[in-house]
């Protein structure tokens, strides 16, 4: 029997110290109800689960290997510092395991056209990349500050066939796409599926992109297991919306022995408000259709990452603060650049800035560790995206 306590609306925990849910118009509720259904009935299906293996292992390239990054483990000393490689995955990241099961999902469930919002572009890319691949219309929702900050990545998702919209209202950034998003939703959900990019929004989303990010938590169990013969003490990743980190934290849940430590972003330092931390420095509260923590001035919302600059966080990682399964800290961005350059001269590896988080935090931590003692790192994705930024960091 597992320790988490989830209900099926998707409530994590009981009374006041309880997340997720959904919070939503009834005609949204009608369209998020039919989606709880259809994933109820695919997940444990075979026919299902054979195509998503097919395409994680043809297509994404999966498994991502478990790397002991031997150098870096000798640089800082102490424990040893594993990285689970998601990077090495199609598209440079995480985020297609998801893609590619909710778009099998959208399949079967006979939609006719996929819709996605993107902040960075990151999930708008993944998502176009997945509809390229099964040949469905795809419309991504993007603010239209966003759209000229990252304007390589929408004529990248243009270039995948996909339509992208510019929402000009607010402060036309991530929040408004969502809403933008979520009112073409309710609209057209006849015929429209909604492929949401992080553990985040009403019920089902938060359990779902689990199910499908579990598999680096399920592959990193087996193969620490066969590399050192035994379960990790610390398991280790980045926080945005929380997905990457509950992928590779779930499978682990139950091994009381094995710590479970999120890392999220103290943009300018937690005491400027500049961050987007809300397990460290936010409280509870409702965004999006679902409750979690969520930082207290949301207009300051702030990191160095864009992947990682979401104001609330999956309601299943509120929980696990709540009952103390898990452990939430904070870098701030200029730890996160330091072991972007740190990763990069002494592994050859090159990381994203939102994975440079958790690897910051690991370099923290393991000199505090015996060298019998064993961290796996998820390494969420790759930093070729950001090597310009990191320039301009750098040359500034
Ligand atoms: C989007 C992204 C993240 C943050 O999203 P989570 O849902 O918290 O995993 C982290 N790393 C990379 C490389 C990303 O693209």
């Amino acid at each position: 029997m597992s320790i988490i306590k989830v209900s099926d609306k998707g409530v994590f925990g009981e009374g006041e110290a309880s997340f997720g849910g959904s919070y939503v118009p009834e005609h949204l509720q009608n369209a998020l109800d039919q989606l709880a259904d259809a994933f109820e009935k695919y997940k444990d299906d075979e026919d299902f689960n054979n195509e998503l293996q097919y395409y994680l292992e043809k297509y994404v390239g999966r498994k991502s290997p478990l790397y002991f990054a031997e150098r870096l483990t000798k640089e800082v000393g102490g424990a040893k510092i594993y990285l689970k490689r998601e990077d090495l995955n199609h598209t440079g990241a995480h985020k297609i395991n998801n893609t590619i099961g909710q778009v099998l999902l959208a399949k079967r469930m006979g939609a006719k056209r996929i819709i996605a919002e993107t902040g960075a572009g990151q999930h708008g890319v993944a998502t176009a990349t997945v509809c390229a691949l099964f040949g469905i219309p795809c419309t991504i929702y993007m603010g239209e500050v966003d759209t000229k900050r990252q304007a390589l990545n929408v004529f990248r998702m243009e270039m995948l066939g996909a339509k992208v919209v510019a929402v000009d209202k607010g402060n036309r950034t991530l929040k408004e796409a969502v809403d933008e998003a979520l009112v073409d939703y309710a609209t057209n959900y006849e015929d429209t599926f909604y492929l949401l990019g992080s553990a985040v929004g009403p019920h089902p989303y938060p359990l779902m992109v689990r199910h499908f990010q579990s598999v680096i938590g399920r592959e990193a169990r087996e193969q620490i297991l066969e590399q050192e013969g035994r379960l990790p003490d610390v398991v280790m990743a980045c926080v945005g919306g929380g997905s990457n980190a509950i992928g590779l934290f779930y499978p682990f849940v139950d091994d009381q022995s094995v710590r479970m430590i999120g890392v999220e972003p103290a943009g300018k330092g937690l005491e400027t408000g500049y961050h987007a931390a809300p397990l460290c420095a936010g409280k509870p509260e409702v965004i999006h259709g679902f409750k979690c923590h969520v930082i207290e001035d949301q207009d300051k919302c702030h990191s160095v990452s864009a992947g990682l600059d979401y104001p609330g966080v999956g309601p299943e990682h509120s929980y696990y603060k709540a009952i103390g399964r898990a452990d939430y800290v904070a870098v701030t961005d200029e730890e996160a650049l330091q072991a972007f350059l740190q990763l990069s001269k002494l592994e050859g590896i090159v990381p994203a800035l939102e994975s440079s988080h958790a690897v910051a935090y690991a370099m923290k931590l393991a000199p505090t560790m015996s060298d019998e003692q064993i961290i796996v790192v998820n390494l969420s994705g790759r930093g070729d995206k950001d090597v310009a930024q990191v320039y301009e960091m750098l040359n500034k």
